[in-house]
């Protein structure tokens, strides 16, 4: 587990059930000295890239770009046996998760990510830890060759392509999709785009599906405008805006179609359980998914104090969610206290209770595989907790995690 077990343990909240608004203030991101902005160190030293590259923050990071070179996720990096290491609980991941690189790194600064602007201060970008672990570097080409191999039997049901927030990431992102679909058909092993809708055209949305992309999603990750402005907006800096972010998912409603279209949220961040549930049910009512993250102080970002959200708000929106997403259940017949908690989940006991023992609820929400259509190919081995508290299970829950999933949820029935 070390190479992919992250580094210390969060804070915890031990005063409530769930992470309210007023506890989850971001920090305001420092001045970064001039030396270090947009990448100036790794591009001044020039060092040129010799095949992978695995990140350690006592070397400096080679100058590496995309399009040639992409980085991937630890668990994907391990099942295309690029790295060593073993995954608690899983044999591989579904999802070969790339991430655009570049030395100036993402332009944006969102409060609650590794990759952040502001981090460029301390770390090189190919340095950074995101979503838990670290992305090695490794040229695209070698990616396309090991997996063009033998397409068919490929351990990988979804690729899936994350733009970062940078003057290239179209074009770059154009390109890779290109050199990919060349060489593997995308109905072997489908792609998605998990997109950056600020720099982006509906013309640009349209152009990622004339390439050969399945389904487009939009990592809105706050739940509200004021979440989303407080993270990722002026609030620290950042430049997203919600309203554009909406804008490109409509777009990607409209030329990708139904279910092939999704929106990335995060958990408690300071949003209610209501309003994440409702924003759920808007996606459903136009037609698309949400892929649920649970927030984790990412270490090194603006929000690394905070405490992680707590198991049980986290079980009551995954389940809610599922029911929304997938059980035709509407938020309008669930039931909510004053703060916003959810109360009943709108079915009787006996058929909420042959939901939750199938478990399907608790793994990792994201863009479909070959298993079924609610089994998501993307499943982010530990990017949202510690195996030792898992959020979003990477594997079918076992009877014991069921029972533990229970008492989360403060429903305990016996599990058999
Ligand atoms: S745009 Fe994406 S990669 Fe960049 S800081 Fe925000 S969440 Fe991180």
């Amino acid at each position: 587990m070390g190479c992919i077990e992250n580094k210390t343990s969060p804070a915890t909240n031990t005063d409530s059930d769930f992470n309210a608004w007023d506890e989850m203030q971001p920090r305001f991101p420092e001045k970064t000295p001039k030396d270090r902005r947009n990448g100036a160190h790794v591009k001044d030293a020039d060092l040129p890239p010799e095949g992978v590259y695995l990140p350690n923050n006592n070397y400096q990071a080679p100058h590496m770009k995309s399009p040639e070179y992409v980085q991937l996720s630890t668990a994907a990096a391990i099942t295309l046996g690029i790295m060593g290491g073993r995954m608690y609980g899983c044999e591989c991941t579904r999802c070969l998760n790339l991430l655009l690189t570049y030395p100036e790194g993402c332009r944006a600064n969102c409060a609650y990510c590794g990759l952040a602007r502001h981090r460029e201060a301390d770390r090189d970008y190919a340095d950074r830890n995101f979503i838990r672990v670290d992305w090695p570097a490794v040229p695209m080409a070698e990616i396309i060759d090991i997996v063009a191999s033998d397409p068919e039997n490929s351990p990988f049901h979804r690729m899936c392509i994350s733009m970062i927030t940078h003057p290239r990431s179209e074009q770059d992102t154009f390109t890779v999709l290109e050199q990919w679909t060349d060489r593997i058909d995308p109905g072997a092993i489908p792609v998605s785009i998990l997109s950056n809708p600020t720099t982006m055209t509906r013309e640009d949305v349209q152009r990622t599906r004339d390439l050969g992309a399945d389904i487009f999603t939009v990592a809105l990750d706050a739940a509200t405008p004021e979440l989303f402005d407080r993270t990722r907006g002026k609030g620290v800096q950042s430049p997203h805006k919600w309203s554009k972010y909406w804008e490109i998912l409509e777009d990607a409603r409209d030329i990708f179609g139904p279910q092939k279209f999704g929106a990335h949220i995060i958990v408690g961040m300071g949003e209610t359980e209501y309003e994440v549930l409702k924003l759920v049910q808007d996606l459903v009512d136009l037609g698309g998914h949400s892929h649920m993250f649970c927030f984790f102080p990412e270490q090194g970002s603006l929000m690394d104090h905070l405490p992680a959200t707590p198991r049980d708000q986290w079980r009551r929106v995954q389940l809610a969610r599922y029911l929304i997403d997938y059980r035709g259940v509407r938020v309008d017949q669930m039931r909510f206290d004053e703060l916003g908690r959810v109360k009943d989940y709108g079915l009787p006991d006996s058929e909420l209770s042959g939901v939750i023992d199938e478990g399907i609820a608790f793994r990792t929400s994201g863009c479909p595989g070959k298993f079924q259509d609610d089994i998501s190919a993307c499943d982010r081995p530990y990017g949202d907790s510690p195996p030792s508290d898992i959020a979003s299970y990477p594997f079918q829950p076992k009877k014991r995690d069921m029972k533990r999933i229970r008492r989360q949820l403060e429903i305990p029935v016996r599990v058999e």
